[in-house]
């Protein structure tokens, strides 16, 4: 521009007047600057709340224990926290920290203004987003009180934290900060604080990190989940090359994470630099090898099986949510996050004993469960040297058969391995329909009906003709028709059907399908008929996932897929013309479930602790189906706790009073046959309840409910704990079959049952099933208490020293498997077999048994409607079997013995009443009587008669030889009159004619006789 060079002094001016407007602009700009700045400030923390620094709570886990204070569980959200305080924090620990985090710390009042400018200045010019490292203050106000902003980088979030930190700063001391910081932050691995990942990471109190350990710990926080020196790793998932450092849970392991080695030295670094460590040290701590250090402490014992940790939890919840009168959800919330102690019943050597009756003994444990048999067992079906290791052999075949790959590590397996490897064969050899066996366990018998299972109202397909071992579904080509467009239409059957949401999304629901050992080559044998075998894996829930543009429903309700399903390569026709799904879309669940299954429930009666608990046959996971505490069908188990019980505690009954076992219409008028039929399909006539209950005879039990009453039944199960008696509506328990023979709504569980049985070892009195002793707060405060456990008195010491002499009965001569001392003598065990189902169907099968010590409820059955191969007495094998386990060290011992209200007194057996000079000898029975019930009456049933000795017909007065005769006046009729000797012999004499014929006496009550019907099967019949 040539008019700039020739005019100079304008140019001085210009630059002048550049200079009062940059001045000006800088005023400006200072003032609009400090007007927003002023402004951002006051709105960020203008609705901010005071803090109260004085009382800060933390969340912290709470923690479960055995019943020797071993940790069993921690009951956490996700992550752990045990708060710490200052002295109780290593130095060096807090050196790290400072080192790494906040080298001025000691000195600095909050936070640098410095790094605040600067990071205000990024923000303003960079979009809002601020970068820039904190101090330990601005961090622990990020964690306190910015908690849900903790990962926003806003202006306004910045400026909150620098109000916060300076509030910190003001009214904490600087070891509280330090403190509450090391309490709050997040250090990977699910450890929240100082203490927890001390813990996590090397199994030990933060008091006790040295300088290395604590240079690990201070390389996490800049970044929790690339830094945590251990993943969390579920064992299905884990990889070849995952450096498994221990067990978590029963799920979880720990993986070692090498990425913290780099920042670890980085930290080592900056704690030498700041003169926290020598030289030396610093030396020997840049050549630590990190995995030696690492002793991770387990979150829960992984060695027991989670079913109790679960009954425990829920129980403690009800009873805060009762205790502090709050729902069951603040309640939950508060167990989660209140840092209690849990004192659980737990027992962890008698919870062993339990899981190794469960396991196969003879299987090594390393392999859990029993693997070792069943490698053995797959050894032996494919010809490979069966002795139950993992050789090259065993390898090779899998390998061939598509579970491992070639390159597939064949090492040995080791003692205490959680490998991967075991966790994939023990899946293969499911999947191969392998399973371990329990010899303990029944087997169960299944009907085959063209290749599927009849279970009650539904079928159980082939899961290995249902899918491919790549795990693509298959509609075999019976299954489907095309339409006029090519389109696939599928008739919805138990084995694929549909549920259309109100929406209109369709979802696709496969059946339940079954395997089983054996070569598939065998499967064209067994198609049809009725089969015993050791076990059936059940796989639930398979699902087949299709976009909906591929499914439509027609209008004979049937299941269209579009042809382009084909097309677009979701599935194919395959050679057998079957449509073969993609695996992606298909989901098989990975372990199915072994059939018969089972649970346990171990009490002891004397305080209601619940010492031990199995759910189910598989031990391992998490939040495990928990069959111990879901109610099902109990079969004449029942019987002691709704019959005989209650009809002797409240005087109906003695041991001696009778029934007649007897073909009956009354109970069930509905129906032209009689009702019930006893399990053996047989009548007794004439007995005592002693002798009803012993062998399990279903007539007289419903006769004996009938002297009862409903409503007396239920009043005495619920004062027992029962509490899944349906007492209203259609469903209704309050009739025979429930309550006499055990065909219930629901069932009862077998805690429950244990719980019930429990009150006959301890004198009468219920005490309510508890999983817990005590729950104490963070400062040592009982706030649930157990300690001292109260019961109920259900039954009269009386009544229940005679149900116990009842039960002893019942093991000795009926259930005598159940012994565990030879002659049931020593240590006693007094019991109730039980079996659901029609007619010797053994659909459930139970063993309800007690000993002095403890009470264990024991079930097997399955999760289908499925019969057993053996019944309850096979369960009272598996009974004594665990109960000898539990008492081997256990002194003889004996129920309460007889109370002076309890007398023997001598009983016609035929009548229940008193004996009268015509009871024979050997129907004279002695039983016991609650003392005032001893009935008054003499036996009048009986009469005597004089029989002629040949005909054996009532003797008339010509009769030459004759004899006396007692008999029933019932059976008088049937006798007849002597028609031999009718006369005097000759001088014949006038009067023989007008000697009297015997007037026909009244119709006898029609003698007890087999009914001429078989007896009808129904569901409602209750077994031994
Ligand atoms: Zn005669």
């Amino acid at each position: 521009m040539p008019l700039i060079k020739r005019n100079k002094k304008p140019k001085k001016r210009i630059f002048l007047t550049i200079i009062n407007i940059l001045i000006i602009t800088l005023i400006l700009s200072v003032v609009i600057t400090a007007g927003l700045t002023f402004f951002i400030i006051n709105k960020s923390i203008a609705n901010l709340p005071d803090i109260d620094t004085d009382n800060i709570n933390f969340a912290q886990n709470s923690i479960m224990l055995d019943n020797e204070g071993q940790l069993l569980s921690t009951v956490h959200t996700g992550s752990l926290r045990t708060v710490v305080k200052y002295e109780d924090i290593s130095k060096d620990m807090i050196n790290a920290i400072i080192a790494i985090e906040d080298k001025t710390f000691w000195k600095h009042k909050g936070f640098n203004y410095v790094r605040l400018i600067g990071a205000v200045k990024d923000g303003l010019l960079g979009g809002g987003e601020i970068s820039g490292t904190s101090t330990l203050t601005q961090q622990l106000a990020r964690n306190l009180f910015l908690t849900d902003k903790r990962f926003e980088r806003s202006i306004v979030r910045k400026i909150q934290e620098a109000y916060y930190s300076m509030q910190i700063e003001e009214k904490m001391p600087k070891e509280k900060i330090i403190e509450s910081y090391l309490n709050t932050v997040y250090l990977g691995a699910s450890a929240d604080g100082i203490e927890a990942a001390s813990n996590i990471y090397f199994g030990k109190t933060s008091s006790e990190l040295n300088y290395i350990e604590s240079a690990i710990l201070a390389s996490i926080p800049k970044a929790p989940s690339y830094y945590e020196p251990l993943n969390i790793v579920d064992k299905k998932d884990l990889s070849k090359d995952d450096q498994v450092i221990g067990n978590r849970d029963s799920t979880y392991v720990y993986v070692y994470n090498t990425n913290i080695e780099e920042r670890f030295k980085y930290v080592l670094k900056l704690m030498y630099e700041q003169e926290y460590i020598t030289k030396e040290e610093y030396d020997n701590g840049i050549n630590t090898n990190i995995v030696e250090l690492l002793k991770p402490a387990p979150f829960s014992n992984s060695k027991i099986s989670t079913y109790f940790a679960d009954m425990c939890f829920k129980q403690v919840v009800e009873d805060l949510a009762k205790e502090k009168d709050i729902t069951e959800d603040e309640a939950e919330n508060f167990l989660l996050t209140a840092g209690l102690r849990i004192y659980s019943t737990l027992d962890t050597n008698e919870q062993n004993i339990l899981e190794r009756n469960y396991m196969d003994e003879g299987g090594a444990e390393y392999f859990n469960s029993g693997l070792a048999s069943t490698v053995i067992q797959y050894q032996s079906d494919n010809g490979i040297d069966a002795d139950g290791t993992i050789g090259p052999n065993t390898w090779a075949s899998l390998i061939e058969k598509g579970y491992f790959k070639s390159d597939q590590d064949t090492s040995p397996l080791q003692e205490g391995d959680t490998d991967k490897r075991i966790t994939d064969l023990k899946k293969a050899f499911l999947k191969e329909g392998y399973a371990a066996y329990n010899p303990s366990i029944s087997g169960i018998m299944i009907t085959f009906v063209d290749d599927k299972i009849s279970v009650a109202n539904s079928w159980l397909y082939n899961y290995r003709t249902s899918f491919t071992r790549k795990g693509e579904f298959l509609i075999p080509n019976t299954y489907y028709t095309t339409n006029s467009n090519g389109d696939y239409v599928v008739e919805p059957t138990y084995y694929l059907d549909y549920y259309k949401s109100d929406d209109g999304y369709i979802s696709l629901i496969l059946g339940d399908m079954y395997d089983y050992r054996g070569n598939s080559s065998d499967r064209n044998d067994i198609d049809y008929g009725t089969y015993y075998l050791d076990y059936i894996l059940l796989y639930q829930n398979a699902a087949l996932n299709l976009p909906q543009d591929y499914l439509s429903i027609d209008s004979n309700g049937n299941i269209v897929i579009s042809k382009n399903i084909i097309t677009d390569k979701l599935a194919t026709v395959n050679e057998f013309n079957e449509l073969q799904f993609n695996s992606n879309n298909c989901f098989v669940p990975d372990i199915p479930i072994v059939q018969p299954q089972s649970a346990a429930a171990l009490i002891d009666h004397n305080t209601g602790y619940l010492k031990a608990v199995v759910g189910g046959r598989n031990l391992f996971g998490n939040a495990l189906f928990n069959r111990a505490a879901t109610p099902t069908q109990t079969g004449s188990s029942i019987k002691p706790l709704a019959v005989y019980a209650p009809a002797i505690d409240s005087g109906i009954a003695s041991p001696a009073t009778t029934v007649v076992d007897k073909p009956t219409y009354e109970f069930n008028p509905a129906s032209s046959s009689p009702w019930p039929v006893n399990f053996d399909g047989s009548y007794r006539g004439v007995m005592t309840l002693r002798s009803a209950i012993v062998n399990s005879q279903n007539v007289p039990a419903v006769k004996f409910l009938d002297m009862v009453g409903f409503d007396r039944s239920i009043s005495y199960l619920e004062k027992n704990g029962v509490t899944s008696i349906v007492k209203d509506g259609d469903a209704t328990d309050r009739n025979y079959a429930a309550l006499a023979l055990g065909a219930l709504t629901y069932g009862i569980s077998p805690v429950e049952m244990a719980s019930a049985y429990g009150t006959f070892g301890n004198e009468g009195v219920h005490i309510p099933w508890k999983t817990y002793t005590k729950v104490t707060d963070q400062s040592g405060n009982v706030i649930l208490d157990n300690t001292s456990p109260v019961g109920e008195t259900v039954f009269t010491p009386e009544a229940n020293y005679i149900m116990t002499d009842l039960l002893d009965d019942v093991v000795i001569r009926y259930a005598n498997e159940a012994q565990i001392r030879y002659g049931n003598s020593g240590i006693p065990v007094i019991g109730k077999t039980g079996t659901s189902g029609a007619q010797e169907q053994n659909v459930d099968a139970w063993f309800n048994g007690l000993t002095p010590y403890r009470t264990l409820s024991l079930w097997v059955g399955s999760d289908r409607i499925i019969s057993l191969e053996k019944g309850s007495w096979f369960v009272a094998q598996f009974w004594s079997e665990i109960m000898s386990d539990l008492h081997v060290d256990k002194e003889d011992a004996s129920f309460a013995s007889k109370p002076d209200g309890v007398v023997y007194a001598s009983i016609d057996s035929q009548s229940g009443l008193l004996p009268s000079t015509f009871t024979p000898s050997s129907s004279i029975i002695s039983d016991l009587f609650i003392s005032g019930s001893v009935p008054t009456r003499v036996d009048d049933s009986r009469t005597q008669i004089t029989v002629c000795n040949e005909t054996g017909k009532k003797a008339t007065s010509f009769c030459p030889n004759v004899s006396n005769k007692i008999i029933f006046k019932y059976e008088s009729s049937g006798y007849g009159t002597c028609n031999v000797h009718t006369s005097a012999p000759p001088p014949p004499k006038p009067e023989t004619s007008t000697e009297p014929t015997p007037k026909p006496e009244p119709k006898p009550e029609p003698e007890p006789e087999p009914d001429p019907d078989p007896p009808v099967e129904t569901s409602t019949e209750s077994n031994p």
